[in-house]
């Protein structure tokens, strides 16, 4: 089993929640807080940028809520990162110096910081491609969006069909545990979307 797999496993278990708060309690003080103090901000970030660009849904999912896709292909950024298999932009991101990060489903294994958000940008047949579907989509029916899990905010963009709900408003307990050698920190996945916001993005790996 992939290490993103045996993740997505773990998440979706019906004693995560409970695994990630003992995780937190054995975990030094110092290093829980700079890791939410990261995902805070990771928050203002994609709350920022959803604002900026027109506003949008957003919402608190479970990794169950999340597409099968999307779950996997956040997993996948987080684990590659960690693994120290993902190319980074000059600044170095490593996962033992939380901070907020930028990845997407249009460039799998690429992790930047959010200074570096221009090398995010793509051209515009690549803008309009569903990361879902790999549908060529009309400008007015592409829906950008950012689920954000800690620190990490990975990117996307679907067509009508394939844009992901929130199902319910249940709080993800969520951790990044493969790049920290054990499970800490609390984070949260956030589907956000909607028309009219504009981002770079490209084509369903
Ligand atoms: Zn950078
Ligand atoms: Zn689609």
């Amino acid at each position: 089993m992939t290490p993103t797999l045996a993740l997505e496993q773990a998440m979706l278990h019906p004693d995560y929640d409970r695994f990630i708060a003992r995780v937190r309690q054995a975990t030094p003080v110092a290093l829980v807080d700079q890791l939410d103090a990261a995902a805070t901000q990771a928050t203002r970030v994609a709350t920022t940028a959803a604002r900026f660009t027109g506003g949008c849904d957003a919402g608190v999912a479970t990794a169950a809520d999340l597409p099968g896709w999307l779950r996997l292909g956040l997993l996948d950024a987080l684990t590659r990162w960690a693994d120290g298999k993902a190319t980074t932009c000059r600044h170095s991101p490593d996962p033992d110096r939380p901070e907020p990060v930028l990845t997407a489903a249009w460039k799998p294994g690429l992790v930047t910081c959010i200074r570096c958000a221009h090398l995010w940008s793509l051209g515009r047949r690549a803008n309009l491609t569903c990361d879902c579907c790999g549908a060529i989509c009309p400008p007015d029916r592409m829906n950008p969006g950012m689920t954000q899990f800690g620190a990490l905010i990975f990117q996307y963009g679907t067509c009508d069909d394939c844009r992901p709900s929130v199902a319910s408003n249940n709080p993800l307990s969520a951790t990044l545990p493969a790049e920290q050698d054990a499970a800490r920190g609390t984070g949260r996945a956030s589907p956000r979307g909607g028309r009219g916001c504009s981002r770079g993005k490209g084509g369903r790996r």
